[in-house]
């Protein structure tokens, strides 16, 4: 735990974080999952439909600022989120995405792993970031939720 990664923040501290604000529950979000330690909710700009992100709700900047055994663990929550949102959106694979600073794109200082299902029509392809409807949105949560409750 020596060097700290440049991180490009909306203000960085725990108290006005916008992911420790969805943990705590003080702004709203599509959660799909969440357990005492971890939350998993829809990213509101989506690169596909079902794009989730899986979160500590302890609050860090990078995966550097997360003991070992919390780094193992944060991508166990993410695999199942990653079963549940391919099987709920039909599709046939998935991208775990998970940058650390400002030079890897992380725009929000508050370690996270994105889980992106992808179809097979989009193999190879980078897709830009998507709007869903707050309906649309709202159904791809409720269906990948049913679909973590029978992993
Ligand atoms: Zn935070």
């Amino acid at each position: 735990m020596s060097k700290r990664l440049p991180v490009a923040t909306q203000d960085g501290e725990a108290g006005s974080c916008v992911f420790c604000q969805i943990a705590s529950k003080r702004s709203p979000s599509n959660i799909v999952y969440e357990d005492k330690r971890y939350i998993a909710f829809l990213d509101i700009f989506p690169f596909s439909r079902g794009h989730t992100l899986v979160c500590p709700k302890e609050h860090g900047e990078t995966i550097w600022d997360m003991k070992e055994g919390d780094i193992a663990e944060l991508f166990q929550v993410a695999s199942k989120v990653s079963r549940a949102a391919v099987t709920a959106m039909e599709a046939d694979g998935f991208r775990f995405v998970q940058n650390n600073g400002e030079a890897a794109n992380q725009v929000v200082a508050h370690v996270h792993v994105h889980v992106i299902p992808v179809k097979m029509a989009d193999r190879g392809r980078f897709s830009g970031r998507q709007r869903f409807t707050a309906a649309e949105m709202e159904e791809a949560a409720r269906s990948i939720r049913a679909a973590m409750a029978k992993i």
